[in-house]
């Protein structure tokens, strides 16, 4: 048995006393929150950081969600995927809008390009895909089939920080791109989240949104919400920039032990590495296959004896969740590869942090499970 253990993330946090200098100027400028100095210095170190024209910060990536869909007064039905989060489809939800879940591609596990049009319906307004596990999508396709039939594109980003795909941020993809900062996150500024948009006049109105729907000092012109990050939140992400590379560069260390590690391991299936694109290895995937012998839940089993905790991520599909699953389009027959991931899916430990003999700790519990 292991002696501590081993969780699927650990954050990476700079010495403490890096923060003090951040923590002096917010107590010196007397902004808590509102868009203080912090706040605007952290929106613009993250536009030049990650190649965006704007950012608008959030105090999580739930909010987000919801309001990049208000922004753009989405309505009706929104074609999604089952294999994420359950915050994808809630924030439809929560904006009184239908999901309508699309099968994943097999290879990639982001929702299928080639069975999105058959879902289309006149009610369908928006396609809101997640590029899961930074893995990012075939943006190209997704955006052929939005000027074909005038659909917009919200992505969930939450795990594409620092991800591009032909040399482009993943993030200026689509309409609008959510980001969150939530401490389980490759970039964390403990609870946050951000929109990323093309235009200061889609910027204004989501900045308007996150603050009550205020536009002045007396006037309210939409049900807006409180999403506003706090300058505590804004100094951490200020900090926290400051050592993302390093951290990025660690966990390209880890994701490529494991490859080579789990390679000669019949049924252990890693997710390709998506050709042509910086990765930021924010999770490591793995699928286990029937040659395995054991099952996915025997090897979780396995290894959480050991005190390694991995995750089914995402297991159960959020199609299979109550408030879903009456869904013509959440049957399971609808969404067999994604049925079938859910089964197979565990994602390993990884962090800055994750000794290389942590490592091979967790490889060695692996092989000794296979039949
Ligand atoms: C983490 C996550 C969210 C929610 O972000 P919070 O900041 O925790 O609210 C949404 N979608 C996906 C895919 C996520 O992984």
């Amino acid at each position: 048995m292991s002696q501590k253990p081993i969780y699927v993330t650990q954050p990476h946090l700079p010495p403490f006393e890096e923060f003090l200098p951040y923590l002096k100027e917010v107590w010196d400028s007397k902004f808590l929150t509102n868009g203080g100095p912090m706040h605007q210095k952290f929106e613009r170190a993250l536009c030049e950081y990650l190649g965006v024209n704007q950012i608008a910060l959030f105090s999580n990536g739930t909010l987000a969600l919801l309001t990049a869909l208000q922004s753009l007064r989405i309505t009706g039905e929104v074609i999604t995927t089952p294999y994420s989060f359950v915050a994808t489809a809630h924030s439809l939800l929560w904006n009184g809008i239908k999901p309508v879940f699309v099968d994943v591609d097999p290879v990639n596990l982001n929702l299928d390009p080639s069975k999105i049009e058959a879902a289309i319906t006149p009610q369908t307004t928006a396609i809101m895909p997640v590029h899961c596990y930074g893995h990012p999508c075939d943006i190209a396709a997704i955006e052929r089939i939005a000027d074909t039939y005038n659909l917009k594109v919200i992505y969930d980003a939450a795990h594409s920080f620092g991800v591009e795909a032909d040399g482009q941020s993943v993030l200026n993809a689509g309409d609008l791109s959510v980001l969150s900062f939530h401490a389980t996150k490759v970039f964390n500024t403990f609870e946050g989240g951000a929109i990323v948009c093309k235009d200061a006049k889609t910027k204004l109105r989501i900045d308007q949104l996150k603050n009550f729907g205020f536009v002045d000092e007396v006037t309210v012109v939409a049900p807006g919400i409180n999403g506003k990050m706090s300058e505590f939140n804004a100094a951490l992400g200020l900090l926290q920039l400051q050592h993302v590379d390093e951290a990025l560069r660690l966990r390209g260390q880890i994701d490529r032990q494991y490859r080579q590690a789990l390679a000669d391991i019949p049924g252990i299936e890693c997710l390709p590495p998506s050709p042509g694109s910086k990765h930021n290895y924010s999770y490591f995937p793995i699928l286990v296959k029937p040659e395995f012998g054991g099952s996915r839940d025997e090897l979780y089993t396995a290894l959480r004896r050991e005190n390694i905790y991995a995750r089914r991520y995402f297991y159960p599909l959020i199609s299979s969740f109550p408030m879903y699953r009456a869904l013509p389009s959440a049957a399971p027959a609808n969404l067999p590869v994604a049925t079938r991931a859910a089964e197979q899916v565990l994602c390993l430990p990884i962090y800055p942090d994750l000794t290389s003999s942590q490592q091979d700790q967790i490889v060695d519990v692996i092989r000794a499970q296979r039949r």
